[in-house]
């Protein structure tokens, strides 16, 4: 099982090194803008890497929404984003599951979610696996709880689409961590990927405030039982830097009997 760490963009595999990490997660633009990543000047380093890569997309990212304005800059920001991920080698590109605005139909946010994969199918589908993440807050999100994600998936299920369950998102979302891994792979099928967080906020407090392993709200071994449930990669994405993120690295690997 790789474990590892979100880290700064600049030098991922020097950020892996700080923290012996075996992936990393990273942004390949600002995570809050609408510009189109850069080429990297090391991507062919990245390519050979022995660390596992995984892009995050950036948060403005909503391909659910009605709002032609953002969803269609979304669309093109999401297929970009995956263009550059293959580019660099990564396993995945990660982007979360968006939302409608309040007095939205959220039935027509899960069709725009199939249009995004059957537009990229047109272009003969994306060229690294996309991973839909749940998310935290919002009453009209597409991944929040799991009654939606039934929704999003029988929406989207005709098309290669992977899931990252992010542990800070479900818990402050309102979905109890015992049992979840089960309960999402009658939905998805799968879990191509762990976000393993604890959160800052209360139980579906709808607050999106991620918190080192052994502080927060969430019992850090229950974190660990998803983690050993769900059988897939993990990415801490906890403060603290090197020192936080590797200490949240060094837990999960004393707890879950992987060495290093
Ligand atoms: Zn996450």
């Amino acid at each position: 099982m790789r474990i590892g760490a979100h880290v700064d963009q600049a030098d991922p595999l020097a950020e892996a090194a700080a923290r012996s990490a075996e992936a990393v997660q990273f942004f390949l633009s600002d995570p809050q803008g609408w510009k189109a990543p850069k080429p990297r000047e090391d991507a062919a380093r990245l390519r050979a890497a022995e660390v596992d890569l995984y892009v995050h997309a950036p948060y403005v990212i909503n391909v659910a929404t009605l709002n032609n304005r953002i969803r269609i800059p979304s669309r093109k920001l999401l297929l970009g984003h995956a263009a550059a991920a293959a580019e660099i080698g990564a396993k995945g590109l990660i982007v979360h599951g968006g939302h409608v605005n309040a007095g939205d139909d959220l039935a027509v946010g899960f069709d725009n979610w199939r249009k995004t994969f059957a537009y990229a199918a047109d272009s003969g589908g994306f060229p690294v696996p996309v991973l839909i993440e749940n998310t935290a807050g919002g009453e009209n999100a597409c991944a929040r709880r799991l009654d939606a994600l039934a929704r999003l998936w029988d929406a989207v299920g005709d098309h290669e689409v992977g899931f990252c369950l992010d542990t800070c998102h479900a818990y402050a979302g309102g979905e109890e961590l015992l049992d979840l891994v089960d309960r999402v792979k009658a939905i998805t099928g799968r879990i191509d990927l762990v976000h393993a967080n604890n959160s800052k906020g209360g139980f579906n407090s709808g607050q999106d405030r991620h918190d080192n392993l052994d502080g927060g709200t969430i019992d850090p071994d229950l974190v660990v039982a998803v983690i050993r449930a769900a059988g897939a990669p993990v990415i801490v994405e906890t403060p603290g830097g090197a020192a936080g993120q590797g200490a949240d690295i060094a837990f999960l690997r004393d707890k879950l009997g992987t060495g290093a």
